[in-house]
């Protein structure tokens, strides 16, 4: 199963314009991966068209988010059905100290349909960290039904490690990305992770050409794709 299960559309101010559901479903088909997520920061409005456009060309689907904690923590959720994900985005957005998006600085942050129709605007950054630290976090996000992944363990920010130091032992959450799979070795050997410790490794794509990068491959026995749409 190839993967890319942490890619941004154009609603992520960071993320290119060219990024939209119908280009990232092309780009991923043509990447050849069999599954994909689009995991915008806060917020869950591209996944409808993202999953719609990526139908076309038989790629399966996850539903997903890139949070950000109160402490600046970046968490990647996942849900199996894409009304609990949007419920879950709509809940973010109740729950976030909304500051005005400059689009000029921060780039735009666009709600599209799958044929790259702009339907709208997120006028809030979305890329300010919500109310909810990342032990509430992980309750919400079970009590859901999803799962939540640390994201980028390995970058030297906003990540687990870079904010607290350690990944906190009393805090379930299930699984972690590495950026690098070259660190993957020396995390279990400085007690970050285990053997058993459930692991990705995905693009972060903010641009067209990055989707895919990684070839990452997932066995078919990986916990993360029982959350695949069907
Ligand atoms: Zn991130
Ligand atoms: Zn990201």
């Amino acid at each position: 199963m190839k993967y890319d299960f942490h890619i941004h559309s154009c609603l992520s101010p960071c993320g290119s314009d060219d990024m939209t559901p119908a280009n990232i479903a092309g780009m991923s088909f043509l990447a050849g991966l069999d599954a994909i997520a689009v995991c915008d920061h806060n917020s869950s409005l591209n996944i409808e068209a993202a999953a719609k456009a990526c139908s076309q060309y038989g790629i399966r689907y996850l539903c997903g988010m890139e949070l950000c904690t109160s402490e600046d923590i970046h968490i990647l959720c996942y849900f199996k059905d894409i009304q609990v994900a949007l419920d879950f985005s709509a809940h973010i957005e109740e729950n976030t100290l909304k500051f005005p998006n400059e689009p000029s600085h921060y780039g735009n942050q666009n709600i599209m349909d799958d044929t790259d129709n702009i339907l709208g605007t997120v006028d809030h950054l979305l890329i300010s960290g919500c109310n909810y630290s990342v032990y509430e976090i992980v309750d919400i996000v079970h009590c859901m039904g999803g799962v939540c992944y640390y994201a980028h363990i390995d970058k030297p920010s906003y990540s687990v490690i870079s904010v607290l130091g350690a990944i906190p032992e009393d805090i379930a959450v299930d699984g972690v990305e590495i950026f690098n799979m070259a660190n993957r070795e020396r995390l279990i050997a400085e007690g970050y992770i285990t053997e058993d410790t459930p692991y990705m490794s995905n693009s972060d794509a903010h641009q067209l050409e990055f989707i895919g990068a990684k070839e990452a491959q997932m066995e078919e026995n990986h916990p993360l794709l029982a959350y695949l749409m069907d």
